[in-house]
């Protein structure tokens, strides 16, 4: 194994070394049959067998039970704020609650579709803390309830699901789950639908996770393109169309050594590790740098933070790069920096991190 620079990226981001090995290795020839994963045909019976093991290893990760469609779309998570409202609105309510950038863009889009109202935001705060459950604005006839369960721009996420039912409430819950999904259980007696775009915990861009309750199924809008229609998807086993083939080959290879390393428990265990380790130094550095999130709200995946003197930014950015740590910079609508620590980023790297930030802070303090 090579030794590689750390990479913070938000996404697309750091995969396993040990996957890209694999595909490296399987890139003209997959298992001996005289073909790279990318040439095959995905109605033959290689890519069926790589299609189906990747379906029942992510199933068995995640205990998806039996009355959930695993379905592998296109389109992003963006994609899925049209096709979500498309499938489950039937034309009619759909509360959104807004906790930073990814669930305002939901809102948006689902407002094209259904009539979407915003159930609860923390706009207020700056999108530093999480609304308190109570405090939501629910509808009684909504379609579904929609939240995003880690913003991945302004470092916020649930620590456990929200209970609707126990809300009186009986819409199911759509949960963008883009930006943590293998990172924690999800408890499948609180959700109706799923949803998550590779490219931070499963794999390359381009592929789509959709988990979605048999029932919610079948009540596609008719403009919803065929292509975006979960029935159509489900019934033909996601190759209604042409599936991302290469994405779900990499996302079956992430699924394997996932497993491999101990499963979701041993992703969460190790995500609270590294989380502890950059919040604890966050927490206690004498504020030369500060991170702005409501302690019960921080995300374990995405850390944005920023240095007390942004005039020392560039420096900050230019010394990481020379200690091979990558992509750092924050997102452009909040600014200062942002350290994405998703399943494939290595308690080492987080260290390798701290131990920068705690030199940086020596010479320039
Ligand atoms: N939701 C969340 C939580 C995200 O982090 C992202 C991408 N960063 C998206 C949705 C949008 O994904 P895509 O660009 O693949 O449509």
């Amino acid at each position: 194994m090579t030794l590689r620079p750390y990479n913070f990226s938000a996404g697309p981001a750091t995969l396993p070394e040990s996957v890209l090995h694999t595909a490296a290795a399987d890139m003209l020839d997959w298992h001996g049959c005289g073909m790279g994963v990318m040439e095959m045909s995905h109605r033959g019976k290689e890519f069926i067998a790589i299609y189906e093991q990747a379906e029942a290893t992510v199933r068995e990760l995640l205990a998806v039970p039996a009355h959930f469609r695993i379905l592998f779309m296109q389109g992003g998570g963006l994609g899925e704020n049209a096709i979500v409202p498309m499938n489950l609105s039937r034309g009619g309510l759909v509360d959104v609650v807004v906790t930073g950038s990814w669930s305002q863009k939901s809102l948006k889009e689902a407002q094209r579709y259904a009539d979407a109202a915003c159930a609860a935001s923390n706009e207020a705060s700056g999108h530093t803390t999480l609304p308190a459950v109570a405090s939501w604005q629910l509808r009684r006839d909504a379609a579904y309830v929609h939240i995003c369960s880690n913003e991945t721009i302004h470092g916020v996420e649930f620590q456990t699901l929200p209970d609707l039912k126990a809300l009186g409430c009986e819409a199911p819950l759509v949960v963008d789950a883009s930006s943590h999904i293998l990172s924690r259980s999800i408890d499948w007696d609180r959700v109706g639908l799923v949803f998550a775009g590779a490219q931070k915990n499963i794999g390359p861009a381009g592929v789509t996770l959709v988990f979605v309750r048999d029932d919610l199924i079948g009540h596609a809008l008719p403009i919803c393109p065929s292509a975006f229609d979960y029935k159509n998807v489900a019934v033909n086993g996601s190759m209604y169309n042409t599936p991302p083939t290469y994405g779900i080959y990499i996302a079956g290879l992430v699924f394997e050594w996932i497993r491999e390393q101990g499963g979701v428990a041993e992703m969460e265990r190790r995500a609270i590790e590294k989380s502890t380790l950059l919040y604890r130094y966050l927490d206690d550095n004498g504020g030369f740098y500060v991170n702005r999130i409501a302690s019960d709200a921080r995300s374990r995946m995405n850390v944005p933070f920023f240095l007390a003197d942004e005039s020392l930014n560039e420096a900050f950015l230019a010394g990481a790069k020379a200690q091979g740590l990558l992509q750092l910079k924050g997102h452009k609508s909040v600014g200062g920096m942002r350290a994405s620590i998703y399943n494939a980023m290595p308690l080492a790297g987080v260290q390798a991190l701290v131990n920068y930030m705690q030199d940086f802070a020596h010479r320039h303090g």
